[in-house]
């Protein structure tokens, strides 16, 4: 089957979040089942074009009244031969920092035009190097105008049997702009409802996709129930309950040749369920870099996010609820946070750090960081929002880290709840969000700490023997593409 996979990112070229491991992850493990893959992105200002091989001549891509004139670069996918990444390079669209925008602005203004050409450029790149998708699979709002553009304008000759299949990794984010941009997407006026792109008045890229593509995925089953329902819906859940027979919900898998304690390079010591205790370097590891008293006896809860709403960090670092201060100064356990994002909450980061001996925080994106805070924790807490997958619980529990989580998303489908009487779950859950449920949920995880080792122990290595592959999850949405394709 010939795939192509159209995304804003993907890893390691760009990252910011888990829809880039998502995208590189699914593309290898379809590469690795015998599938022809091929990934098209931008290509930012940060991705060194000397790594990459130009293909000969200009690309002309329209988007709408705009000719815009393009090169292409590309590269395999480091690691897996056969499977080509296409950048699609314009230095007015992509020559500067950021994905979406830059702290300042996170939103650039010309978003519109930056996809409208990724998605219009990559039928051009087909078109361009001979090779026509059975496929389209497009991610997130800003790769959802290709199901537009293939339903309305391109499904002929050589896309006449292509099919798109449109994931949603965050319902949250659905690239809402002016009308004005319409002019610049390819399509005819007649299609601005027809295609879904019409919202109140201005269009909205992810409702597009919702409405255009021929099959919708999301990263999680549970999260696939809950954006059917107002409550969680973003407002797309009648248009995703109409669709439902549609809709899919196949979970992440995890990356194990990065997120592997066996042989995981960024940590202080390997280790595997056979060899648990030398688990405990880690956590000395990291007690000692982040300037916490060094003693295996006390236990550390980590916590690694990008500091946004959707992560329940009000509920946890508000000053006004003092959940953090007061889990701090009430009991005998150790707080250690990774985490950019909303400028309050890293000020409160700060602001805790310095005045709580338990307490630290490094502000700031770090790769090694994270890997030591999943190895050298005792808790990882992740008291989300909402969470349509989640990968850090993942790596929590195959690190024998057990996490701390609210019943939602992802973290629903991927933790079992701890039973005092039996032993029995491989983590903590919260159902509601409040500063006093997480503070109630933490206080009886450091009661099964001190007064149960043994569950403790059972349930860390239950949580290491869980497979998150993505053998598993690519067989799934290869079902998707064999029912669309017939
Ligand atoms: P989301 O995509 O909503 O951010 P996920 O849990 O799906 O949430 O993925 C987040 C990924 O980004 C994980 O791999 C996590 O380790 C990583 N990450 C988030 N913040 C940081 C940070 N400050 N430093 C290092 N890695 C981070």
């Amino acid at each position: 089957m010939r795939i192509l996979m159209i995304s804003a990112e993907a890893a390691p070229f760009a990252k910011t979040g888990g829809l880039a491991d998502a995208v590189s992850a699914l593309s290898i493990a379809l590469h690795k089942l015998g599938h022809d893959v091929c990934i098209v992105m931008p290509r930012y200002y940060k991705i060194n074009r000397e790594n990459l091989t130009q293909l000969p001549g200009p690309m002309c891509v329209h988007c709408g009244y705009r000719e815009e004139w393009t090169a292409v670069y590309t590269t395999d996918m480091p690691g897996e031969k056969g499977l080509p990444v296409y950048f699609i390079d314009h230095e007015g669209c992509y020559g500067r920092d950021g994905v979406y925008g830059v702290p300042s602005d996170t939103d650039f203004k010309d978003n519109p035009t930056r996809f409208s050409l990724l998605c219009n450029g990559a039928f051009q790149l087909c078109r361009k190097i001979g090779w026509y998708p059975d496929i389209i699979h497009a991610h997130d709002w800003s790769a959802a105008l290709s199901t537009v553009l293939l339903r309305f304008n391109e499904r002929h000759d050589n896309f006449a049997n292509t099919k798109s299949v449109f994931t949603i990794h965050n319902l949250g984010y659905q690239g809402v702009y002016n009308k004005h941009n319409y002019s610049i997407l390819s399509l005819d006026w007649n299609h601005f409802y027809s295609s879904g792109l019409e919202d109140y008045d201005q269009i909205n890229f992810l409702k597009a996709g919702l409405i255009s593509a021929d099959a919708l995925t999301t990263v999680s089953p549970t999260y696939a129930r809950e954006i059917q329902t107002p409550e969680n819906g973003f407002r797309m859940d009648g248009i995703l309950r109409a669709r439902s027979n549609d809709l899919y919900g196949i979970l992440n898998g995890v990356d194990t040749d990065v997120w592997n304690p066996s042989k995981d390079s960024f940590i202080a010591k390997t280790y595997t369920a056979k060899t648990i205790k030398n688990k405990v370097e880690n956590k000395k590891a990291l007690q000692a870099r982040m300037g916490l008293e060094v003693n295996p006896d006390i236990p550390v809860i980590g916590v690694v996010t990008r500091l946004v709403d959707q992560k329940g960090i009000a509920d946890i670092f508000a000053p006004a609820y003092g959940c953090a201060y007061k889990l701090c100064a009430d009991m005998r356990l150790q707080f250690v946070v990774l985490g950019s994002g909303e400028k309050w909450c890293e000020d409160e980061l700060r602001v805790l750090s310095n005045n709580l001996p338990n307490f630290a925080a490094y502000i700031g994106y770090d790769e090694s960081l994270s890997h030591l805070i999943e190895a050298g924790s005792d808790f990882f807490l992740m008291p989300s929002k909402y969470e349509p997958c989640g990968l850090n619980q993942m790596y929590s529990l195959l690190y024998g880290t057990l996490p701390i989580v609210r019943r939602t998303g992802g973290l629903a489908d991927t933790v079992q709840n701890y039973n005092q009487e039996t032993g029995e779950g491989t983590g903590f859950i919260l159902d509601n969000l409040t500063p006093s449920s997480i503070y109630d949920t933490v206080g009886w995880a450091m009661y099964a700490w001190y007064n149960k080792p043994e569950h403790i122990a059972n349930m860390r290595l239950r949580g290491m023997k869980q497979h998150f592959g993505w053998d598993v999850s690519a067989k799934k949405y290869l079902e998707i593409y064999e029912k669309l394709l017939k």
